[in-house]
Order: C-alpha cells, then sequence, then structure tokens
C-alpha cells in the first residue's frame, strides 16, 4: 500500500537529494516544495512585487499558474508556461525565499497545491512544515538536521564554485533562512511531535537514504 513520507528540516540538510532518491527507491513521486516557494519568489522579484505589498502579492497569488513537473534531471517548476527552474536556486533567490513563505496568500495557495500533489498517491515531499501541516496525516515523517557548519559545507560543495560567496557567508545565510523559517506566524519550521529525528552530521546519502527507506517497509 501506497504511503506519504514527510521530509522537513532545516536549510541545506540535504533534503532534497535524499527525498529524490527515497522517491526512486520506493516509485513514488517526489515533490520539492523549496522549489514552488523559491519559483513565487523569483517571480515577485522579477515582477518588481515586494513581501510587503500584500495586496499585489494576494493578487499575484491567485492568478499565478504554478506547476512542477518531475523529470529525469530533477524537476522542473513553471510559473505561467515558463520553466523557472534555472533561476530558483540563485543567491539572491535564496536571501529573499523567506520573506515572501512567510505570507498568507502563498502559503495557502502553495500548501492546497501540495495536498492536491499527494492526493491518491503515494508521494515523498520535503519541505518545512510537510510533516506539521501540509500532510499531518503521513504515515512517515522524518525530520532532517545536521549541524550549520556541515550544512554550509554542503551548499558550498554543491555550488561548486558558481557564486561569489565564502563558506562563511554560507554559514551565515544559512542560519539567517532558518530563524527567519523558525520565527514567522503562519506554519513555522518546527519538528513534527511524532517525527523521526534524522541527525545527518556524520551520516553520508546512502546511510540517510536506507534510514528512511527501512522506515517505509517496517
Ligand atoms: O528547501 P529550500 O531550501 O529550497 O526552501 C527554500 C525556502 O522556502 C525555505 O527557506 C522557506 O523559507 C521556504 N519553504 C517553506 N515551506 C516549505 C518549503 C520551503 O516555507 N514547505
Amino acid at each position: 500500500d501506497r504511503i506519504n513520507v514527510a521530509i522537513d528540516g532545516p536549510a541545506g540538510a540535504g533534503k532534497s537529494t535524499v527525498a529524490r532518491m527515497v522517491a526512486s527507491r520506493l516509485s513514488y513521486i517526489y515533490v520539492d516544495t523549496g522549489a514552488m516557494y523559491r519559483a513565487v519568489t523569483w517571480y515577485m522579484l522579477r515582477e518588481g512585487i515586494g513581501p510587503d505589498d500584500h495586496e499585489l502579492v494576494r493578487q499575484t497569488m491567485r492568478n499565478l499558474v504554478i506547476e512542477l513537473v518531475p523529470g529525469a534531471e530533477g524537476q522542473q517548476v513553471y510559473i505561467n508556461s515558463e520553466d523557472v527552474t534555472p533561476h530558483i536556486r540563485s543567491l539572491q533567490v535564496s536571501s529573499q525565499v523567506s520573506q515572501y513563505a512567510k505570507l498568507e496568500p502563498v502559503r495557502t495557495r502553495l500548501s492546497q497545491l501540495q495536498r492536491e500533489m499527494a492526493l491518491g498517491r503515494g508521494v515523498v515531499m520535503d519541505g518545512r512544515d510537510i510533516g506539521t501541516t501540509v500532510l499531518p496525516d503521513a504515515e512517515v515523517k522524518i525530520f532532517m538536521t545536521a549541524s550549520v557548519e556541515e550544512r554550509a559545507l554542503r551548499r558550498f560543495k554543491e555550488l561548486g564554485g558558481k557564486e561569489q560567496i565564502s563558506l562563511e557567508q554560507l554559514e551565515n545565510d544559512i542560519a539567517k533562512r532558518d530563524r527567519l523559517d523558525e520565527s514567522r506566524e503562519i506554519s513555522p519550521l518546527r519538528r513534527a511531535e511524532d517525527s523521526f529525528l534524522l541527525d545527518t552530521t556524520s551520516m553520508d546519502i546512502g546511510q540517510v537514504v536506507e534510514a528512511i527507506v527501512s522506515r517505509c517497509r517496517a
């Protein structure tokens, strides 16, 4: 029988890499909810819509067409039929996303889309509020963490010199994003009480995937 798997945790814990591998092992759909918040942020920035312009944000969220398409190279995000995937991992989007993700019209719309994607099939979904808010009935809930130093190091290696940023600056950015995500009013980053706490600081990807897959088969 198909189950839903919720993977939450702070920035840079490696959730998306692991979630994609778990989904592939189980032949489930993988839903990267962070990509949706990032895509909305990129669009708002391009249109010059600031996070304080609540009425314009609300109107924009009513009309946006947001699509997530799973593919071999990971998943693609479309906004109004435009593929925005190449833009959403930039440092600019990363530094602004929490300001938009805290807004009610953004969260309500995206959470609703996320619930629809999980309807009637097994999904592996990663984010910040999946186990607490989006899929509170998920059969398997994982809260994945690692020390902030280790998370910054993982991001640094992932960027591979593509962005001009030091390890120290990355660590600051990650810590700041976590603080914003933890302190917002609506569905903040929080460990669900019934989630399994997985500290991956000294684990490799294969071990983390095994730990999660074994809980899905239990
Ligand atoms: O997972 P990722 O780092 O791509 O998420 C980017 C940002 O999107 C997070 O820092 C958070 O502000 C927001 N987010 C959220 N709720 C989710 C997923 C992401 O608020 N379920």
